[in-house]
């Protein structure tokens, strides 16, 4: 993604692309969010060419079960938005502002969103008139390992160069600079600027430039993923289900071939074993009988500094923010497109650099915080695991936003407060407040339920849904 990125905005510059002939890559990341679609506007590849090649499929959003046990809300839809929602956001907002002052209404995210009723009916968010200007968000899910590929033909075709070598030693230069990489197999190899792609080792930015690293561990439990992939489902529905499961949670990701399954758990509670067991038998025994698992350490939490010196870091060597949401490569677009507005408005210089830091950073800890506050809302109480997050620390921002929402105040006002509506906006933290149920009791003397508006929703949301073309 990085090389096509920059050889596609700077066509002039040199770039060589240097990848391992055997180390393999981390191999999963199959969920993305809507922004991914920017990358494939700005390279010019259309859905057709390719989304049979990566096994593709569209993605209309998340389904949370059972990180609730209260009782309605046991399951709930996380949407992407539609310009069709436009006014049902507010509406919903407001339903759960009175809901939360006591009155009794269904106040449940899955009634209100568009993408929810495409999902249940097999519908992908494209509209059949192609000439109507309406647009919903939608996202894919995806073969990691095939779309990498399908990027580096990209890269070379846009002029990147491309050398097979692994990289045994970093030199620096006397400024600190990364000067050379040295591999056996390409000798020296030296340059202006590098790009750190080196996943989880961070050879760069961690282990030669020594960029301190700030762990996210004490927000975010899970530091370990088990996964194994199932074959496929041909009625498939267009979401990632991700079902709470003892301690963490499973994804379920359905691709053209096959569905990829995993366990994102910690390993402070729970055994390598026991939770591969856990997963095969959530997913069927007889479904992955043969199938090998992948066990998978996570490093959560991110690089103090994701450009330092002449090192930018990318993926998994700046940073990690565990994939319930599926945020990571949303994170790397971001990383990239900052970096080349950065380079460009400092016009080559690093006089942006401390600004394109600060903003990635800001990326992570908002990010961080919408996952955290699935762990602090969740109701279970089947092991110490849940029960530990939810005296999970939250950061100052979260506070705030926690705080306008258990005492009835205006959460959208709060968001635009802080002016960060931009990493997740006012319907994904009521969809997702409301979805677990956070709700006081209802109080007796206010009896509106506000039935009607919410029937005249989902009466609109059917007939506009008859406007969607099938899967
Ligand atoms: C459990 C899990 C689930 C995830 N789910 C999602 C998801 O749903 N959505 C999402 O957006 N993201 C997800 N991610 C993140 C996503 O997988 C990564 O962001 C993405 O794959 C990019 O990884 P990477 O290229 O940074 O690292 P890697 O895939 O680890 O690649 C590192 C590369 O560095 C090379 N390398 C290493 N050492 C050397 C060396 N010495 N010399 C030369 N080359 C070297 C390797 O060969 C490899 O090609 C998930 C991650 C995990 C762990």
């Amino acid at each position: 993604m990085t090389a096509s990125l920059l050889a596609k905005q700077w066509p002039q510059a040199d770039i060589t692309l240097i990848e391992s002939p055997n180390i393999p890559t981390v191999g999963v990341g199959e969920g993305s969010t809507p922004y991914i679609r920017h990358l494939f506007k700005t390279l010019d590849i259309s859905e057709a060419q390719w989304m049979s090649k990566c096994n593709a499929t569209f993605k209309n959003g998340i389904t949370f079960k059972h990180w609730s046990i209260r009782k309605g809300f046991e399951s709930y839809f996380h949407p992407f938005l539609s310009q069709y929602d436009d006014d049902v956001t507010p509406l919903f907002a407001q339903h759960t502002r009175l809901r939360r002052h006591g009155y009794p209404i269904t106040c449940h995210p899955d009634n209100y969103y568009l993408t929810k009723e495409l999902t249940n009916q097999r519908k992908s968010c494209q509209l059949q008139d192609s000439s109507n200007p309406v647009e919903t968000l939608y996202a894919y899910h995806f073969d990691a390992e095939k779309l990498g590929l399908l990027l580096k033909e990209k890269s070379l075709a846009l002029g990147v160069n491309h050398l097979l070598g692994n990289i045994s030693q970093v030199k620096q230069a006397e400024n600190g600079d990364i000067a050379s990489v040295v591999s056996d197999e390409q000798g020296e190899l030296s340059a202006d600027i590098f790009v750190d792609c080196t996943g989880f080792k961070a050879l760069l930015m961690q282990k030669t430039l020594n960029t301190p690293f700030v762990s996210y561990s004490d927000n975010l439990f899970n530091d370990s993923a088990v996964a194994i992939a199932s074959p496929k489902i041909d009625n498939y529905s267009p979401q990632t289900v991700s079902t709470a499961l003892s301690n963490g949670w499973a994804w379920h990701i359905p691709l053209q071939n096959r569905v990829g399954n995993g366990y994102v758990y910690s390993a402070k509670y729970q055994t390598a074993d026991s939770a591969e067991q856990e997963l095969r038998h959530f997913i069927g025994q007889d479904r992955v009988k043969d199938v090998e698992a992948r066990h998978i350490k996570m490093r959560v939490g991110r690089s103090e500094k994701h450009w330092n010196k002449n090192c930018l870091a990318v993926g998994l060597s700046q940073g990690f923010i565990e994939p319930l949401e599926a945020t990571a490569l949303h994170l790397v677009q971001d990383t990239i497109e900052s970096f080349i507005a950065a380079i460009e408005e400092g016009k080559g210089t690093t006089a942006k650099q401390d600004y394109f830091n600060d903003k990635i950073n800001y990326a992570f800890e908002r990010v961080r915080d919408y996952i955290v506050t699935h762990y602090i809302s969740n109701s279970r109480n089947d092991t110490p695991y849940w029960q530990d997050c939810r005296k999970i620390p939250v950061s100052d921002s979260l506070q705030r936003i926690l705080y306008a929402w258990f005492n009835g105040m205006d959460v959208a006002e709060e968001l635009d407060l802080q002016q960060i509506s931009q990493y997740y906006p006012s319907a994904s933290w009521h969809a997702l407040l409301a979805g677990v149920g956070t709700f006081p009791e209802p109080d007796p003397s206010k009896t509106e339920t506000f039935a009607n508006e919410i029937q005249q929703i989902q009466h609109r949301r059917d007939e506009l849904a008859k406007l969607f073309k099938n899967l």
